[in-house]
Parts: structure tokens; C-alpha cells; sequence
């Protein structure tokens, strides 16, 4: 196999994995586009080993430090409370292993039940949230579960110790407000003026949202919100954050608003780095 810059192994031939990629094509939870279903395979295609070499920049090797296999997509091929209840599974199968789960949406919904798995093995576990959105929608036309919510529900059922959200730049006075009850930190765009360095205390989640990113440097999301991120300042959040991260997932990616794959290399870039930063903490 020759995804994720050559660096993915086969699982027949390393159970004992340290990093696991596992897809999510799901996108039944997106309110204005659907698409999204396309991310896994679009990082699979664009990530290959013939384009990509396995180091990252900050000096890890992913062939040779890590063992990283791809597990195959979760099947949402049924209803979509099904689906929710199949990636929890997923996760948690990764994460019995001791392994860390590296998870491609998908639309940002399956945070959600990725973050129900994550709250069982890791206690208390702190995330850092890339989005130009809070996510902290109580419902979206209705639907408790949309792309909108996954942030209002983690909240809710006290999944996290802690959750810095960086990038947001689309804010409604109530999330605001509740953001704030709920000691969300929004790192806003329009505040952000210096590089980030940020610390967590306990094993840290990220869960990356390419709308977090300018829509010059992604343009490939369903939601362009322009004034957002370059993709080297979310890369220098992340070589930069003092703590041990334990799961990644990238969201969002619409390969059909991606024609030249730019979004798919930057998603791909971002897994990278972050899974050199799990292999090798600060
Ligand atoms: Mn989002
Ligand atoms: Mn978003």
C-alpha cells in the first residue's frame, strides 16, 4: 500500500499498529452540501507514496518510528443512527488496541460518537477544536445531530475536561454567550494577531475542520467563511502545542469543490504533521 506518503503498513502484517486511519464516509448530517462522504478516499488518493515522501518536518519518519496501517472505511452504508453507532464501535475497537485513531470525515457530525469512545478511554481528556464554526448549535432544523451540533453535545454529556476552539470567525452572539457558560476557549480569528502556543495538561484530542482554514488555502469545504487560517498557521498550532495527542480527526473535505486536490493535499499535510507529533510529543 502506498497512501499517506508510503508510510501505511498492512494490518495482516502489523497487528500490533500504533496509529490506525480509519474512514468515515458520511455526509447525512450536512445542512447546505453534501460531499463530504468523498473525504477518505480523496486523502487516500491524493496522499499517495509516489507523490509523498513518509518524514515530516519535524524530523519523523512514519515509516520507520510508527507502525501506520489504514483499516478500511466504518459502513455507513445503513441509516444514519446506525452509521453514529458503527463509528463509536470503530474508534473503540482502535482504541482497545492502545492505538491512536486517526479519523477522516465525513461530514463534522461523527465527532460526536468518535468523541463517546474517546471519553471512555481517556478520562479527563482536553480537545482542540479547529473550525470557522463553534459547532454549538443545540439543534439545526430540527436535527440534535447535524454538522452544526457535535460541539453542543460533547459539552453536554461532559466528554471533555476542556475545549479550545480555534479559527472561528462565524459566531452568533448566543454561542458566544454559551461558549463561555460552558468554558469553550474560542481562540477567534480576528483576535489571533501572533503565533499560538498552546499547553495541555491531559492527553489532547484534534479534531480539524478544513473550513478552519482560508478558503485561498481550502477551498475545497462546503462552508467557504473567508479571513480564516493559512495552512501554516494551523500546522504551527500543532508542531508547536505542548501535550500528547491522542486522536485526529479531519472533516469537512467536499472533493467536488476541490478540483485540484489542494484541499485533500492540505487535509493530508495536517495528518501528517499531527501523527509526527503523536509518535514524538513535547
Ligand atoms: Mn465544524
Ligand atoms: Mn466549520
Amino acid at each position: 500500500m502506498s497512501d499517506f506518503g508510503g508510510a501505511a503498513k498492512l494490518v495482516s502484517e502489523h497487528p500490533d499498529y500504533k496509529i490506525a486511519v480509519l474512514g468515515v464516509p458520511f455526509d447525512e448530517k450536512s445542512s447546505y452540501l453534501r460531499g463530504a462522504a468523498g473525504g477518505p478516499a480523496a486523502i487516500r488518493r491524493v496522499s499517495t507514496g509516489k507523490c509523498y515522501c513518509a518524514w515530516t518536518e519535524l524530523g519523523v519518519n512514519l515509516e520507520e518510528d510508527t507502525v501506520l496501517v489504514d483499516v478500511g472505511d466504518v459502513d455507513t452504508s445503513g441509516d444514519p443512527d446506525k452509521s453514529l453507532a458503527l463509528i463509536e464501535k470503530g474508534v473503540a475497537g482502535i482504541l482497545d488496541k492502545g492505538a491512536a485513531p486517526i479519523v477522516l470525515g465525513g461530514d463534522h457530525s461523527i465527532t460526536y460518537p468518535v468523541l463517546k469512545a474517546f471519553a471512555r478511554a481517556f478520562k479527563p481528556l482536553e480537545i482542540l477544536h479547529f473550525d470557522a464554526h463553534p459547532d454549538l448549535y443545540d439543534d439545526l432544523y430540527g436535527d440534535r445531530l447535524s454538522h452544526a451540533c457535535p460541539f453542543a453535545r460533547i459539552v453536554e454529556d461532559g466528554l471533555a475536561a476542556g475545549i479550545v476552539q480555534v479559527g472561528v470567525r462565524a459566531v452568533t452572539a448566543a454561542h458566544r454567550a454559551k461558549a463561555l457558560k460552558s468554558g469553550v476557549r474560542m481562540v477567534e480569528m480576528k483576535d489571533i494577531q501572533d503565533p499560538l502556543h498552546l499547553r495541555f495538561a491531559h492527553p489532547v484530542y484534534i479534531s480539524f475542520d478544513l473550513d478552519a482554514l482560508d478558503p485561498a488555502f481550502a477551498p475545497g469545504v462546503a462552508h467557504h467563511e473567508p479571513g480564516g487560517l493559512s495552512t501554516r498557521q494551523a500546522l504551527q498550532v500543532i508542531q508547536s502545542l505542548k501535550g500528547r495527542i491522542v486522536g485526529l480527526d479531519i472533516v469537512e473535505l467536499n472533493p467536488p469543490r476541490d478540483p485540484a486536490a489542494i484541499t485533500a493535499a492540505a487535509a493530508f499535510k495536517i495528518l501528517k504533521e499531527t501523527a509526527g507529533r503523536m509518535v514524538r510529543p513535547v
